[in-house]
Formats: structure tokens, C-alpha cells, sequence
């Protein structure tokens, strides 16, 4: 996607501080960091929201899980605890339609969120 941010941070035409990253997805800290480990995963081909998730995407689905459980370890938040949080659509707060995960973690996250 042409105007797509993440997809021109995944490409590299954007900077980001990237964390962890493979053939199949890349993982960068937030810009604007909700708590003090806030990382978001994606994955490289563009899906814009979890609408769009096809069948045949459920394999890098799976893996966005993975790269979040190595990502914990790398942060040392594994055993304190973490969030993985994917919003869609507009009522959820999704403000960039290149599906990610965030991860959060590093203080005490409030249930149930706002
Ligand atoms: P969401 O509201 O779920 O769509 O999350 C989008 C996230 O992307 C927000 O937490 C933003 O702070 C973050 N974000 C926007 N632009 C950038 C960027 N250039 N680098 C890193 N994170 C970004």
C-alpha cells in the first residue's frame, strides 16, 4: 500500500526503533508509548484490520503471537506480565489501518481498559 505508514516502515522508507524483525513481520516501539514497553507488532504484507484477516493469513497470525512472546522475554516484562492488545475499526481506537499488535507492559494496566 502506497500511503500505508506501517507499510513504509516495514520497508524501511520511514525510521523507526525496530526490536525484532523476520521475513514476515517487524516490530518497533510506539511513538507515543502508553506505558514504559510499548511495542507494536505487524506483520509485513498489509492487512488492515482484523476484518480483513483471510484464511490463508492464519499462519502469520500465529506468528505476530510468537515475535510477542520472544519481544517480552528481550523486554524482561515475561514474568511481571504484559498486554497484547489488536484494536479495529474506529470505536476500538484503530488510527492506522495496517493491522498491529500492541504490546504493552512496565507498570500496572487497569481492567477493563477505557
Ligand atoms: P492504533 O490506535 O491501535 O491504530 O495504534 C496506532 C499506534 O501507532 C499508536 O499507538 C501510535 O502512537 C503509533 N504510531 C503512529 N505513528 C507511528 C510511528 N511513525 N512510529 C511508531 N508508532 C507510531
Amino acid at each position: 500500500m502506497h500511503d500505508c505508514l506501517f507499510c513504509k516502515i516495514q520497508k524501511g522508507e520511514i525510521p523507526a526503533d525496530i526490536v525484532f524483525q523476520d521475513d514476515d513481520l517487524i516490530a518497533f516501539r510506539d511513538v507515543n508509548p502508553q506505558a514504559p514497553t510499548h511495542v507494536l507488532i505487524i506483520p509485513r504484507q498489509h492487512i488492515a484490520t482484523v476484518n480483513d484477516i483471510a484464511g490463508s493469513d492464519e499462519t502469520i497470525m500465529g506468528k505476530l503471537f510468537s515475535a510477542a512472546k520472544i519481544i517480552a522475554a528481550q523486554e524482561g516484562v515475561s514474568d511481571d506480565g504484559y498486554r497484547l492488545v489488536v484494536n479495529c475499526n474506529a470505536q476500538a481506537g484503530q488510527t492506522v489501518f495496517h493491522i498491529h499488535m500492541h504490546l504493552l507492559a512496565g507498570r500496572n494496566l487497569s481492567w477493563p481498559p477505557g
